[in-house]
């Protein structure tokens, strides 16, 4: 027997009613966003891989570990590429084994190969008596990086090569991985490691790194550039609704397909797109919509992280602070002391959190255009009646973000309790190769909301009834069964027609299990009279209903 097919671990389907709650939260945000002036932007799901490794920022949880990321390479063509390399790089004197490794050593041939190593390039002087030089001078892995494979394949070939004592094969020189100029290395070469070289073969020319979507912030601010759109010197207010992919580990409200509803507001600085009145725009169009999604019980967490230069500031003041500490914190946590001192507040191991809350707060390293900005924030919220809490610790997962940064949490969630996160990014659009185009943005995950409401009494997924269901006596009445419902469905009510072929019973049974209120006789009689008989099956009430008053009483 063939083994069944399931969704894959951490994406689901969404089906009925559930989806019917889906469609009410997007076109409840479409509305919003209408009336805040925002128009619709849809970005391709897929991307160059170098805008997330740049824009998102290498260091985050997301870039390094949760991408979904291939070589986009069909004309990718290994062995051309390595005739090519030869031919152009035949070292001097060397003996190279074009013939990807060395024939004259079949087992660590075969050891190499198994590990992925292309090519083994030998230099200096055959030792008499055998026939091979006495060293290996190069091993040479060729290939679109799209993981960290061939880097390990090349760490492992050395090894295979430094232990094969038998052939006295003595230290290598170097390890040399050779890449295709168009795809990005990072984040998974380390040049201290191994030699890149890049080579802008023509066979690799369609041979690109591609990423799905794990946010949407960078693919706006990408269009935003590739498009101009800047040079008509207006804000950008776009919004986008879209599936995301993060391998994350699945949990409740977490998924490796997520859905979330988000927006940006971006322009120029002339347009005023670094005025602390957008970032409260932002803020109370958030409130607006969660009020009118009919979420109740939000908190809205609040911070700053100031400019760049403020980041850099308690960097170092964090740095310095985590030195004496980060020996008695997780590993990743004395990683991120090092790399990027702002992900330690991210971290959510028990044992560290007393340590965290010690640690000095951004606060005060804003400097005083920092600290002015985000007070002129607060005092727009206060004015607008938007609650608010600070937040210290709320730097959030992304590098892109400066000054403003704020989630909306919702304590029915659990674990995974942000039903949206975002902030400003006035260095995003500059650091992906773009104009000064400082914005605001914010994300809020779909299947969060959906979660929150159905948590909440007396949420109805779907709240269109169905009023009816539609019984015809006999095939004979299929036609004029179908006239009928066509007729209540154009007077905008939901209802299901049966089937002629069903005996009375079965369509009473049908009409119940359908969950329909109403069940509607249709016979040779009703149909001659235009007199129809419905039964209710809450109040079990049977009824004589002339066709002209049907709708009406079928929503009363
Ligand atoms: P982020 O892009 O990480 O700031 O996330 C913004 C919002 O997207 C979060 O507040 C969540 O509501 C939602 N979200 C992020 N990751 C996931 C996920 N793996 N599954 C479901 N929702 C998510």
């Amino acid at each position: 027997m063939s083994q069944t097919l399931k969704a894959v671990r951490g994406t689901r389907d969404l089906l009925p009613p559930e989806t019917a709650l889906w469609n009410r939260i997007e076109a409840t945000a479409r509305a919003v966003f209408a009336r805040y002036n925002f128009g619709e932007i849809r970005t391709p799901i897929f991307e160059d891989t170098g805008l997330f490794a740049r824009g998102v920022g290498e260091e985050t949880d997301i870039v390094s570990k949760e991408m979904y990321t291939w070589s986009d390479g069909e004309r990718f063509e290994k062995h051309k590429m390595i005739d090519e390399w030869l031919k152009r790089n035949k070292p001097d004197g060397a003996h190279v084994q074009a013939n990807r490794s060395s024939v004259e050593h079949p087992v660590i041939e075969a050891q190499l190969r198994a590990v992925g190593v292309d090519l083994v390039v030998m230099r200096g002087v055959a030792i008499p008596g055998q026939q091979l030089p006495g060293y290996v001078d190069e091993l040479v892995c060729f290939g679109p990086v799209v993981s960290n494979d061939l880097v390990l394949a090349l760490k492992k070939g050395g090894e295979l090569v430094r232990n094969d004592r038998n052939r006295e094969l003595r230290a290598f020189g170097n390890l040399r991985l050779i890449v295709p100029a168009s795809v990005p290395l990072t984040p998974w070469v380390d040049r201290s490691e191994v030699i890149v070289e890049q080579f802008d073969g023509e066979f690799f020319a369609s041979s690109q790194s591609l990423t799905l979507r794990p946010e949407n912030t960078a693919g706006v601010v990408r269009a935003y550039i590739e498009h101009k759109l800047g040079e008509t010197g207006q804000l950008q207010k776009l919004f986008y609704i879209g599936p995301q992919f993060r391998r994350e580990r699945p949990q409740k409200g977490r998924y490796r397909q997520f859905w979330q509803i988000g927006a940006e507001v971006i322009g120029p600085p002339s347009a005023g797109s670094e005025s602390p009145l957008r970032d409260a725009e932002v803020l109370e169009m958030l409130a607006t919509l969660l009020d009118e999604l009919g979420i109740a019980g939000w908190t809205l967490e609040l911070n700053s992280v100031g400019s760049a230069a403020d980041r850099a500031r308690y960097n170092d003041v964090l740095r310095a602070a985590l030195v004496e500490v980060a020996p008695k914190m997780c590993v990743d946590c004395q990683r991120r002391a090092v790399t990027n001192p702002l992900r330690v507040l991210d971290c959510k191991v028990p044992e560290d959190q007393p340590i965290i809350a010690a640690l000095p707060v951004i606060a005060d390293s804003l400097d005083e255009d920092s600290k002015a900005h985000f007070a002129a924030v607060t005092a727009a919220l206060d004015a607008a009646g938007v609650p608010y809490v600070r937040n210290h610790r709320l730097v959030r997962g992304l590098d892109y973000y400066t000054r403003t940064t704020f989630e909306f949490t919702h304590g029915g969630l659990g674990a995974q309790n942000a039903l949206l996160g975002g902030g400003r990014y006035d260095g995003l659009s500059e650091a992906i190769g773009g104009p000064k185009a400082p914005g605001i943005g914010f994300a809020m995950g779909e299947d969060r909301l959906v979660l929150t409401l159905l948590g909440q009494p007396n949420e109805k997924p779907d709240p269109l009834p169905l009023v009816a269901y539609l019984a015809p006596i006999g095939e004979g009445l299929n036609s004029a069964n179908i006239a009928l419902a066509s007729e209540l469905r154009k007077s905008g009510l939901r209802v299901e027609a049966g089937e002629g072929s069903f005996r009375l019973k079965k369509s009473f049974e049908v009409a119940e299990k359908s969950g329909a209120q109403k069940i509607v006789i249709l016979g040779e009689d009703e149909l001659a009279s235009g007199i129809l008989t419905v039964k209710d099956f809450a109040t079990g009430v049977q009824s004589k209903v002339p066709r002209g008053e049907l709708a009406d009483f079928l929503t009363k």
